[in-house]
């Protein structure tokens, strides 16, 4: 039976490396609006790539970071996005046997990490948020919230409680800090969070990490004071954290008060 879980957890690994991969080719493609579909090409050169080109991380490692073509470095993002998905994914499956979920839930975690990985590179890079991601993403979140029995009015009421936070702060601030795209990231985690706990908690969480990383970089001057980060980067840490831990943080945080 051991040996038997083992072999799922690597299966979603691999699983999750061709998912990062496809992520990585998704979030170019948004960024530059083209269609989904057709064949990969470096960003460089424009050269059409060989299917033996696209294998996640091992091509990285047999072309030593380079295109085969116009031998531009390929970015570190590309094996990096495919082994952190895979490790999530891996995750997620263990998580989802320890505590027996159904596969249709194993998807939902899926999905949401595949929805984080894309906002944290996006924000990261272009310091943008892709919209139509959150809203497209957001319409199947909330559909399977419904359907894992959620009632509309409290996701309607977290995704309201979401979106006015950053919003609010968005008129205080007049746009400076705060994005557009963070109200809608606000109710995308209304969404996927109807129970208004672990949405408080995710935006907490946030704000603690955010910190944290601005601390560490002031520190090592790698930035300096007031410079502006990507909110979306943290956003997007802290679902991860209170997707798979959230109830837990919550539960423990209400027995040292009670
Ligand atoms: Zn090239």
């Amino acid at each position: 039976m051991f040996l038997m879980e083992s072999f799922f957890i690597f299966f979603m690994f691999l699983f999750g490396l061709i998912i990062g991969s496809f992520l990585n080719c998704l979030i170019w493609r948004l960024y530059k609006e083209e269609t989904v579909l057709g064949r990969s090409y470096c960003p460089k050169c424009g050269q059409e790539l060989k299917w033996y080109d696209n294998i996640p991380v091992l091509s990285f490692i047999f072309l030593k970071g380079r295109c085969r073509f116009c031998n531009d470095k390929i970015s570190w993002q590309y094996p990096l996005v495919e082994i952190i998905t895979g490790l999530l994914f891996a995750f997620s499956y263990y998580f989802s046997l320890q505590n027996g979920l159904s596969f249709l839930e194993l998807f939902f975690y899926f999905f949401v990490i595949s929805l984080s990985v894309i906002i944290f590179v996006f924000d990261l890079r272009w310091y943008l948020i892709p919209v139509w991601v959150v809203i497209i993403g957001g319409i199947l979140i909330i559909s399977l919230n419904i359907f894992f029995g959620a009632s509309i009015l409290n996701i309607l009421l977290s995704m309201l409680i979401g979106s006015s936070f950053f919003g609010l702060q968005y008129l205080i601030t007049r746009g400076k800090g705060i994005g557009e795209g963070d109200i809608w990231l606000g109710a995308l985690f209304g969404a996927i969070f109807p129970d208004i706990k672990l949405l408080i908690l995710s935006i907490f969480l946030t704000y603690i990490i955010g910190g944290l990383v601005a601390m560490v970089l002031i520190i090592f001057k790698i930035r300096k004071i007031g410079s502006r980060l990507p909110l979306g980067i943290f956003l997007s840490l802290s679902l991860l954290i209170v997707l798979f831990f959230g109830k837990e943080i919550v539960d423990w945080y209400f027995s040292l008060i009670f």
